[in-house]
């Protein structure tokens, strides 16, 4: 038996042993998120108010084993099962992409701006749902969730399952390609496009933190310029745009530029939106 405060200092200590990268704050953090997932305790105030809790043999050699394979490297994400994003949980481990905060702009923007009830959406390149998911949580709008990876998809279908009464039952997961003639011609007319599609570059993928490293390489790799998907999918996909919709697609750190002039080449007159860090993360427009 290891009583709760002595599980924690342990698992903290060995998430801050210099080896890791972590500071102290981030070693808490991963320590309390560690052992709350392998004992049901470990918010700081449980940890603060009843340190002397009882942890089972069992608990406590769970969440040591979850702490050697966060000391190897692989992703907290992974490790716990599930991730929060936007207020909800999604379930995330290897063959999907984690949700990344900086996501939550392009679900903010099209939230807060341009939807409604009554609208039928697509998300392209969806990985775990958390976009398409996230935005038919506040209006009755249909989501078609497109992606192409059988990894991914049982993400995707679990996610929406997990958060079907919150969903209203209107968003469905499509395994497709999204870049198939077949997929495209088959899509119905859409009110709004979403996508956070691959786009590191090739010298993006070189230097991969090592988290990242476990995470799949189809969500990632955007081509050598890191702009291939989004050439292809706004050509396929502006067609597929009623007059009057939106397409917002999120996008790495200095591709604003080259993604606006994309939008342009399509008919659609582009603008950027920052994410809390004030760097361009969406680029976005109405078709006229
Ligand atoms: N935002 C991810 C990263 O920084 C990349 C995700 C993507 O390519 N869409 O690793």
């Amino acid at each position: 038996m290891v009583r709760l405060k002595e599980l924690y200092d342990n698992i903290e200590a060995k998430l801050c042993d210099g080896k890791s990268g972590n500071d102290i704050f981030e070693a808490r953090f991963e320590a309390q998120c560690i052992i709350r997932h392998a004992t049901g305790k470990g918010y700081r105030s449980t940890i603060l108010r009843d340190p002397d809790a009882e942890t089972t043999d069992e608990q406590a050699a769970d969440a040591q084993e979850m702490t050697l394979r966060r000391l190897k490297g692989e992703p907290l994400q992974y490790i716990l099962g599930e991730w929060e994003f936007y207020g909800m949980n999604f379930c995330v481990g290897e063959g999907v992409l984690i949700p990344r905060q900086d996501t939550e702009t392009l679900v903010e923007l099209v939230t807060d701006e341009y939807l409604k009830d009554g609208l039928v959406c697509a998300d392209l390149c969806s990985g775990s749902g958390c976009i398409g998911i996230s935005l038919s949580r506040l209006y009755r709008t249909r989501m078609h969730c497109y992606e192409k990876s059988g990894k991914a998809m049982e993400y995707l279908t679990r996610n929406i399952e997990m958060n079907r009464l919150k969903v209203n039952g209107l968003v469905s997961a499509v395994l497709a390609d999204v870049l198939d003639k077949a997929v495209i011609e088959a899509a119905p007319m859409y009110d709004i496009i979403v996508s956070n599609p691959p786009y590191l570059t090739a010298e993006d993928m070189k230097n991969l933190q090592t988290e990242v490293t476990y995470e799949p390489e189809m969500a990632l790799y955007g081509g050598e310029d890191g702009l291939y998907f989004y050439r292809e999918i706004l050509k396929a996909w502006s067609k597929k745009l009623k007059k009057g919709g939106l397409f917002a697609v999120e996008i790495g750190m200095g591709q604003e530029k080259d993604v606006m002039q994309i939008f342009e080449e399509n008919g659609i007159e582009a603008q950027t939106k920052k994410d809390y860090c004030h760097i361009d993360r969406v680029v976005y427009g109405i078709k006229k």
